[in-house]
């Protein structure tokens, strides 16, 4: 923490920061309103890259078997480029979504869905777009060694796990188009509908379970 600099994180990172909270927490502020919206934007952000962190933990059960390591980091399977590159988009998808997933087993609502989505959106359209279609300096450092610059930089800068400490940190304001992106097509999930039918389908569990029986979320 104490490596911090903290004039060019604001400089490289700060408006980043700044419009992915706000556009996020407004994401799930109808559901959850603005405090909690905007804890769930940080814990998300912050799975982010905890989540990358638990894929690289050699000698955890999931490791043999987890394609985002054996797949994209070993191409233990040949295949083509593209091929390799969208079944890591899904399993980026998937590393998101697995928290809905763990809701409905669990029978709770404590993440919205759409933040959720929104960030999932985010990582793929920066790690699939961003890091593996062009070039990355950072990201193919962590392609040689997969213990550091896990991402977002933010975050590898904030928990100390950048492979050149030193380097000037990866400017990411070229990254806001990407946050507005993510909002966009999850807040159009949202209201839409057809979709947003579909996806609260999934708190159907919650809402039955719900111990003053009715229904938790109103009507729209
Ligand atoms: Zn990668
Ligand atoms: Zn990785």
């Amino acid at each position: 923490m104490s490596d911090i600099r903290p004039y060019e994180f604001i400089e490289k990172y700060g408006l980043f920061l700044g419009i992915s909270f706000v556009l996020f927490t407004y994401l799930g502020a109808e559901e959850f309103g603005y405090p909690l919206a905007f804890l769930q934007t940080a814990l998300l952000l912050t799975w982010a890259w905890a989540g990358h962190v638990v894929c690289h933990i050699e000698g955890t059960p999931i490791y043999p078997i987890n394609p985002h390591v054996q797949l994209h980091h070993k191409h233990t399977i040949e295949m083509p480029r593209w091929l390799n590159l969208g079944s890591e988009l899904l399993v980026n998808f998937f590393g998101f979504t697995i928290l809905i997933l763990f809701q409905w087993l669990l029978g709770l609502h404590v993440l919205s869905n759409y933040i959720v989505l929104a960030a999932a959106f985010l990582y793929i359209l920066i790690h699939i777009f961003d890091y593996s279609i062009l070039p990355n300096k950072e990201h193919t450092a962590h392609h040689i060694n997969e213990n550091c610059n896990y991402g977002p930089h933010f975050m590898d800068v904030l928990f100390g796990t950048r492979c050149v400490p030193e380097d000037p940190y990866d400017d990411f304001n070229n990254k806001i188009p990407h946050v507005i992106l993510s909002f966009a097509a999850a807040y159009y999930l949202r209201e839409n509908p057809v979709t947003r039918e579909w996806i609260d389908a999934l708190l159907r569990h919650t809402v039955a379970t719900d111990s003053k029986g009715g229904e938790i979320r109103a009507d729209r």
